[in-house]
């Protein structure tokens, strides 16, 4: 394939960008918040025709019963009411209220019980007595509420009125992807999962920002092709996986589940199971010049759908992105993850984060000086502004002269970042000047390997 890009004044990261304040990011993640979402059924599917309305989706839906690798898809979740009411009639836990006060995936239950029967059914956390906690069942057949922890204490001794109608039938898994075609077979994948009632750091944030950054690319030329992949927690990457193993699977070259990307933490990386792809280079590159308050992790198998992704049988170049690192905020599987919890302004930040990233993974390639012995003289030619105090002038003429002393064929943009301690952006900038000035030629190759 012919090598695009480093031509041309502006960026793919500029054209995503261009516009995007955080606040459609957010409104979006409103829309999509009070949807009971689980890992089947309706509110999966409501929510993929929320995001549909701002990029073109392509839905898939598996049978319950099939079996995925060693998993089966389970039955559909179906809610309607779930409530507890005591002997006067007053209901102390209404699931209209909250979808977290329902255990997701919870078996129904119409009874009148006692309290000490009753309270073998309830979650709460004692440490966090005002916040309901987020609890699923989906492979141990059961049926719970959750609660305040103060509320629960306060439950006085009587008979309660208990109902659940809920069902779970045959039906179907649903997830749903976008695809944008580049000039590449290869691609790069993006993905959220779409499971979580009532989280809108841990859900939300993350599929209305890769709504948005989809609906983006779709206007955009890219040398990649874009693969935005919206399924259930673990069940669904699998269900996309088993689908697409001898297919798009083998086409992607790098990639990031995003997950809790709205509130002010972070950020944090979590390397791929090989630890040295190229897409942890280039988000350790980009996230270190964004924050100084960076973490970056090695790779465990633990979190989100990297870990399937990153099973020894697919092996694939998936990280994790987000802000504050899951589990560690304690707003985590709680009431609290709410919409205070995200804000338009940290969403714009992940939002830059990743079209920066993008931005690498769609320019980086590698270089020939043409006039390798000794500097060129860039006075001569313009090029080396007057430095006069200006930090920025200085920066491209340092950038400059990093790029023309390793562009001897071997090294790459991200290379010459790395090795110069410079933003990417800086680098490919400095390039692109060159290039224009005859000083350097780009190499035709194919994109970074993985
Ligand atoms: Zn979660």
């Amino acid at each position: 394939m012919t090598h695009m890009s480093v031509s041309g004044d502006s960026t793919i990261g500029d054209a995503l960008l261009a516009g995007i304040d955080g606040s459609e990011i957010y409104a979006l993640a409103s829309q999509i918040f009070p949807i009971c979402r689980s890992i089947t059924g309706e509110g999966v599917r409501k929510t993929l025709a929320n995001l549909g309305r701002i990029l073109t989706l392509r839905l898939t839906e598996i049978p319950s019963g099939t079996p995925v690798f060693d998993w089966t898809i389970p039955r559909e979740w179906t809610i309607r009411q779930a409530y507890i009411e005591d002997d006067a009639g007053r209901r102390v836990v209404d699931f209209r209220n909250n979808p977290l006060h329902v255990l997701n995936y919870s078996l129904p239950i119409r009874a009148r019980l006692p309290l000490a029967e009753l309270k073998k059914h309830i979650h709460t956390i004692a440490a966090q007595p005002t916040l309901i906690p987020y609890r699923t069942s989906y492979y141990a057949e059961q049926w719970g509420f959750c609660m305040a922890h103060a509320l629960f204490e306060a439950l006085h001794e009587t008979h309660y009125n208990v109902v659940i109608d809920a069902a779970l039938a045959d039906g179907h898994l649903t997830y749903g992807e976008f695809f944008h075609r580049g000039a590449s077979d290869n691609e790069v994948l993006l993905s959220a999962h779409i499971c979580h009632p009532g989280q809108a750091n841990d859900n939300c944030s993350g599929l209305a920002l890769l709504s948005h950054l989809g609906a983006r690319l779709s206007r955009q030329r890219t040398r990649y092709s874009y693969r935005i992949v919206f399924a259930p927690g673990t069940i669904g990457a699998l269900a996309w996986l088993a689908s697409n193993e001898t297919g798009a699977a083998r086409r992607i070259k790098h990639g990031l589940v995003l997950s809790c990307v709205g509130d002010s933490g972070g950020p944090t990386y979590k390397k791929t199971r090989r630890g040295n792809c190229f897409i942890d280079r280039v988000m350790v590159h980009v996230l270190m010049h964004a924050s100084k308050t960076t973490t970056v992790l090695d790779f465990s198998p633990f979190g989100y759908d990297e870990r399937q992704y990153c099973s020894p049988g697919f092996d694939l170049a998936v990280g994790l992105f987000q802000r504050s690192r899951f589990g560690s905020f304690p707003e985590y599987h709680t009431s609290a993850d709410n919409l205070d919890l995200i804000g338009p302004e940290h969403l714009a930040t992940s939002y830059r984060i990743l079209c920066t990233a993008i931005d690498i993974i769609e320019n980086d390639g590698r270089f020939l000086n043409l006039m390798p012995k000794g500097e060129p003289q860039l006075g001569r030619r313009g090029l080396y502004a007057s430095l006069g105090g200006d930090p920025k002038a200085a920066d491209t003429n340092l950038a400059m002269l990093w790029v023309l002393n390793m562009s001897d064929a071997k090294h790459s943009l991200l290379d010459i970042a790395e090795r110069a301690g410079t933003p990417f952006s800086t680098i490919a900038e400095a390039a692109r000047l060159l290039e224009r000035h005859g000083l350097l030629q780009a190499l035709p190759e194919a994109e970074p390997a993985n």
